[in-house]
């Protein structure tokens, strides 16, 4: 059924909206865009309410002491924030795109950790992906693993993206609620007193049951599951065939010598358990929108002066759009002028009609073949435009490759250098 993989998240880098401006987006798309069409996709029907919008909104209007949303109000330790001015400050290249899967020495070292406490091999290729944060990898899990119709089996109190989750991605929330027994008299009750009931769980699994989402230690209760209560969890997933979605986020936030006990480290469940864990909640740093923030705030005092980053970035990047248009040209590429963005589509219907038989597959779009020929004998990669169209119109617009203009002087000096030796070498 599934391929082992544990996904380990991590909370890297911030998008533009956190959770607290992503919820004011949400505010203001309702408040302006004014359309005929109904704006919102029907899978958001009944799930558009969200209930920390409400309650953050609540807390910046008042002066209330925010006890309400989790995340730590002191710093995040030294070592934290000495590695991610490092990460920004270093190489260049920590700041852009990297492997898809996350930056190799991240997945490397997730995997080599994770691994001894899950008592598993860990490639860091094929068993840790790096996402923006757990609710990156819980949103991409639902999507990737939950189909129309399955059954999706909750405990209850949970985190309270779960049921939204699974109803985006078409699946039925089944609950199961934790079951709470009175504390011996005197003493305070603990979450540990609320249990699952053995009956009751194992009723809820049927044929369409596709996943379980467990959470260990759980959001809001603190509860941590023993490995009994585990195993009960695990039996029950491999007698029905079913996935765990193991949300551990708070696993490094254990007490009173409690253990906290991975699902996937229990025997035969490995090869069902997706793990998902958080840099933002292990490293006390939930956000890390603080440079971004700094960002706009300076880029609002220079707006619309010389100095500002939104002018200085286009002027830069006019330049460089201009130096590669000539330059592609001495070759016979036919560059199209972009008015914005940072790449350019240039056509190569000429090189199209004079080599046509381009190594390749027969039914592998032109554009496809000849960057796979550009990079192999003139030592300049672009992307095949056909890759921007749906499969039926692929063949229509083979003719275009796209590159990219937004590079410092160096590359478009080498560019500059092997388009010069392209332009001494016969041409087709
Ligand atoms: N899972 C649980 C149980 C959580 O409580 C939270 C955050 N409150 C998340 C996932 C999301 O974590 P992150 O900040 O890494 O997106």
């Amino acid at each position: 059924m599934l391929r082992s993989t544990a996904a380990i998240s991590v909370h890297l880098a911030c998008p533009l909206w956190g959770r607290k401006a992503g919820a004011s987006l949400t505010r203001c798309l309702h408040q302006s865009l004014t359309m005929a069409k109904q704006l919102q996709a029907r899978r958001l029907d009944g799930i558009d309410h969200n209930p920390w919008v409400e309650f953050i909104k609540l807390s910046s209007e008042y002066d209330a002491v925010n006890l309400g949303q989790g995340f730590p109000d002191f710093s995040p330790p030294d070592f934290a924030v000495q590695a991610f001015q490092q990460a920004t400050s270093g190489d260049f290249m920590l700041n852009q795109y990297t492997m898809a899967f996350g930056y190799p020495p991240l997945t490397k070292i997730l995997a080599s950790f994770f691994g001894k406490l899950l008592g598993q091999e860990l490639d860091p290729l094929k068993n840790v992906l790096v996402t923006v944060g757990a609710y990156g990898a819980l949103f991409s899990a639902f999507q990737a693993l939950v189909d129309e119709g399955d059954e999706v089996i909750i405990i209850e109190p949970a985190f309270d993206c779960y049921e939204p989750m699974t109803l985006m991605a078409g699946g039925h929330p089944v609950f199961v609620p934790l079951r709470q027994s009175p504390a011996p008299k005197g003493q305070l009750e603990s979450s540990n007193d609320w249990q699952l009931d053995p009956t009751e769980l194992a009723s809820k699994f049927t044929p369409r049951t596709k996943a379980l989402v467990l959470n260990t230690p759980n959001n809001p209760l603190g509860k941590v599951f023993s490995k009994m209560e585990l195993e009960l969890v695990a039996d029950l997933c491999q007698q029905h065939d079913v996935l765990c979605i193991s949300d551990e986020v708070y696993q490094w936030l254990v007490y009173d010598g409690h253990q906290h006990v991975s699902i996937a480290s229990l025997p035969d469940m490995w090869g069902r358990t997706l793990t998902i864990g958080s840099a933002g909640k292990t490293f006390s740093a939930t956000g890390w929108k603080a440079a971004v923030a700094q960002c706009f705030e300076r880029e609002q005092q220079h707006f619309g002066q010389p100095s500002s980053y939104f002018l200085q970035l286009p002027q830069a990047m006019q330049l460089n759009r201009d130096h590669m248009i000539r330059s592609l040209q001495s070759v016979g590429l036919k560059p199209l002028i972009p008015q914005g963005g940072y790449f350019l589509i240039v056509d190569i219907s000429d090189f199209k009609s004079k080599m046509p038989d381009l190594p390749g597959a027969v039914d592998e779009p032109y554009d496809r073949r000849f960057v796979k020929w550009m990079i192999k004998n003139k030592g300049l990669v672009a992307i095949p435009a056909s890759i921007f169209f749906s499969q039926p119109h692929q063949k229509e617009f083979d003719h275009y490759v796209r590159f990219c203009f937004v590079k410092d002087e160096a590359t478009l000096q080498a560019m500059d250098g092997r388009l010069q030796k392209w332009k001494g070498e016969p041409q087709p």
